[in-house]
């Protein structure tokens, strides 16, 4: 049999190809044993109202502690899980952080929804909003408006009609949806016009250069433009300086995060964080 496949499809006879699935074995049961460990974590960025300065919310992202490596990011560990079904228990297990998250903030007097990046994998399991409303009903004083979803713009386009019915189904539990990285993702006007979303992410490449770049600013402003018309609020990722935050505001953006306001921090330095915060007056001092 091997030999019959061997006709057109050599490589599996290939040496180095051999020693790559090894090395991507390796790499998953190393992050299987991350998982177990306790060795991932969630960071926690910002996000704020341009128009009051309010935080509205933050977004949870992935870390690894490694115990040699230091604090990884997740673009060194997330591709090594990329269309796995490790994707999905990753998935799971950041929902339910957050969820014990929202817990432990609201016994804090800290009531601000999360944001969860979902991936395209793990969103199109056939039971997600299944799994999501038992996730949910295991934590009856979470209101499921403080649990919001993340999803690439790529992924609601990649396979639209599954991913519509899905993100209609957890609509339907009480869960709001994001579309992030927008712009990136080739959709149509009329795709977005169908994707039941509650924010607009606009991608952090094309803020960071709207000020000096006039094409990524009349991305910026089209964006904008068009989420007012359709009346969906919308996000500025990236906003790296006081620069970029008065432009947006010009502009009309409702909402921001980036470096400039906050970098994503661990759980426990967020309420600080919160007390440093301007008030009102400050930031409306401060942005006009
Ligand atoms: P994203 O969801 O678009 O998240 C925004 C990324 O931009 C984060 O990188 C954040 O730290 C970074 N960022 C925020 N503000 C600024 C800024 O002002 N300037 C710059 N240069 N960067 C900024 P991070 O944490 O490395 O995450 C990268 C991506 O990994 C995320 O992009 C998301 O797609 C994915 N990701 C993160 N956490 C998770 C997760 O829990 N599950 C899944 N499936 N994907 C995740
Ligand atoms: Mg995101
Ligand atoms: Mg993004
Ligand atoms: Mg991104």
């Amino acid at each position: 049999r091997a030999k019959q496949r061997g006709r057109d499809t050599f490589h599996i006879f290939d040496p180095d190809h051999d020693r790559l699935l090894q090395v991507r074995h390796e790499q998953r049961q190393r992050f299987i044993a991350a998982l177990d460990n306790n060795e991932l974590c969630l960071h926690y960025q910002p996000q704020v109202d341009m128009c009051s300065g309010e935080v509205v919310g933050v977004e949870a992202l992935i870390r690894w502690q490694h115990p040699e490596q230091g604090l990884l990011p997740p673009a060194q560990f997330l591709p090594v899980i990329d269309a796995s079904s490790l994707e999905i228990d990753l998935g799971e297990w950041v929902l339910e952080t957050a969820m014990r998250q929202l817990t432990r903030w609201a016994k804090n007097g800290i009531a601000l929804p999360i944001n969860v990046n979902i991936s395209p994998t793990h969103l199109l399991v056939s039971d997600f909003s299944q799994r999501l409303a038992a996730l949910l009903s295991r934590y009856p004083h979470v209101p499921p408006a403080m649990l919001k979803l993340e999803v690439l713009e790529s992924a609601a386009m990649h396979d639209t009609q599954a991913a519509l019915e899905t993100m209609a189904e957890c609509q339907r539990l009480g869960v709001n949806f994001a579309i992030d990285d927008f712009g990136t993702g080739f959709s149509s006007l009329t795709h977005l016009r169908q994707l039941p979303v509650n924010l607009i992410k606009i991608d952090q490449s094309f803020v960071r250069d709207m000020l000096s770049d006039q094409d990524d600013m009349a991305i910026v402003e089209s964006v904008i433009y068009m989420a007012n018309r359709f009346n969906r609020p919308m996000l500025a990722e990236g906003v790296e300086t006081l620069a970029h935050a008065k432009a947006l505001i010009a502009l009309g953006c409702e909402l921001a995060q980036g470096y400039g306001i906050a970098r994503p921090m661990p759980a426990e330095a967020l309420p600080m964080w919160l007390t440093h915060w301007p008030t009102r007056e400050d930031w409306k001092a401060l942005t006009h």
